[in-house]
């Protein structure tokens, strides 16, 4: 069975074209500037291209889409009837859309409803969806949710101690968001302990970070919240701060509300803290240049992630396993050290050799009572075997 993988923001669509049989991918890449004048970047068959084509829409989007994959010089499959299913990443299903669910009408009209909490999302997702139903109908579409594996929090980690009726009337609360990923590497933790019942804390550290306290595969908590804005520093985005600074900091800097937004995501975290760049290869190298700020950055990312961790172990009355996962957490040795160095008193304990071992699984000391894994995510992978187990069920 061959599962196409579609990540549709405001003007891209990145794809990845799944052979379930044998999990391999068999094409992937991204239609990017759609609606402005777009480019192509395509890899399959260990041939890769860019090029620009037009692509006003959406819809002809995924039209260059299925041409490339049909194509003689660059695709994969003879005819898109290979394919038996679309699995759509969701980044918001507010309180409406709960698990991964296969795509009618009613769908349509609750993922319109996520809207109104994450516009920034669900417009762009929406585009893909309709332009996938324009260009391939009949062809299932299904749609896997980031919020969904938060779910399970209990109401006293989900709930904001806000007026309940102002919380109820607008659904604010908790969502977390990466979920796709926490549950795939909680997932393999689980296997690689052989303990279903296992207290972990998972660490997707990317250019958006969030961390979650997951027990016996169920998640229990979560760093991000309403938006994807909450938890430890980001590239651009603060985290978690006194929700006083934000009027004071508008009243002083004369910003609107409007704007507001944007400073937020996009003008603070490590960006903001230390004028150099939202991206950690660049923090680090001005570390190592003796940058102040920079350094400053790298530390409190590396501060917040233990304060979770420790947070997460009080909250589960325990701690099995640390994951660390995504971009930084794959790939960042000195914050898998700083974020578990002095823990001895949890159980955690870092053999500082394997840490540094690119590829290594396990990288905590033989002693530790904690076993500290670095797990590469796969949320494209999840998402193609929900949609393949939908559309099974649904025959
Ligand atoms: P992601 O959002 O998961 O793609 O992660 C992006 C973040 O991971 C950026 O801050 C990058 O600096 C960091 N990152 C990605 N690849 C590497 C790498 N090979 N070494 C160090 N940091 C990396």
């Amino acid at each position: 069975m061959k599962i196409l993988v579609v990540n549709a923001g405001s003007s891209s669509l990145k794809y990845q074209l799944f052979d379930m049989d044998t999990q391999e991918v068999l094409a992937k890449g991204n239609c990017d500037r759609i609606g402005v004048d777009g480019v192509l970047k395509h890899e399959a068959a260990g041939k890769e291209i860019k090029k620009e084509i037009p692509m006003p829409t959406h819809a002809q989007a995924v039209n260059v889409l299925i041409e490339t994959l049909t194509s003689k010089e660059y695709g994969c499959i003879n005819d898109m009837s290979e394919i038996s299913a679309v699995g759509h990443r969701i980044v918001h299903g507010g309180p409406w859309l709960i698990k991964s669910v296969l795509v009618d009408d009613n769908v349509i009209a609750d993922l319109e409803k996520c809207r109104s909490l994450a516009p920034l999302h669900t417009g762009p997702h929406l585009l893909g969806i309709y332009g996938c139903i324009e260009a391939m109908p009949g062809t299932p579409q299904v749609l896997v949710i980031d919020t969904a594996f938060h779910q399970t929090m209990p109401a006293e980690a989900y709930t904001y101690p806000i007026d309940y009726d102002v919380a109820q009337k607008h659904h604010i609360r908790r969502y977390g968001f990466h979920g796709t990923s926490h549950r795939y590497v909680s997932g393999k933790a689980i296997e690689y302990l052989g303990n279903p019942d296992a207290k972990i804390v998972t660490c997707h550290l990317g250019n958006g970070s969030s961390i979650s306290a997951v027990k016996a595969g169920k998640c229990m908590d979560t760093s991000m919240g309403f938006t994807p804005l909450e938890g430890v520093i980001m590239g651009s985005r603060c985290g978690a701060i006194d929700p006083a600074v934000v009027p004071f900091v508008m009243e002083k800097e004369g910003i609107p509300v409007e704007e507001m937004g944007n400073w937020m995501n996009k003008k603070c975290g490590f960006l903001g803290v230390s004028g150099v760049s939202s991206d950690l290869r660049e923090i680090e190298a001005a570390v190592k240049a003796g940058h102040e700020r920079a350094t400053l950055a790298y530390n409190i990312l590396a501060y917040q992630i233990k304060k979770y961790i420790g947070s997460y172990t009080a909250a589960m009355n325990g701690l099995d396993c640390i994951v660390f996962t995504a971009g930084i957490g794959e790939n960042n040795s000195d914050i898998r050290r700083m974020a578990t160095e002095n823990m001895e008193y949890f159980g955690v304990k870092l053999d500082q050799e394997k840490n540094l071992v690119r590829g290594t699984v396990e990288i905590n000391a033989p002693d530790s009572k904690v076993k500290i894994l670095v797990i590469p995510t796969n949320e494209e992978l999840v998402i193609a075997s929900d949609t393949m187990a939908i559309v099974n069920e649904s025959k």
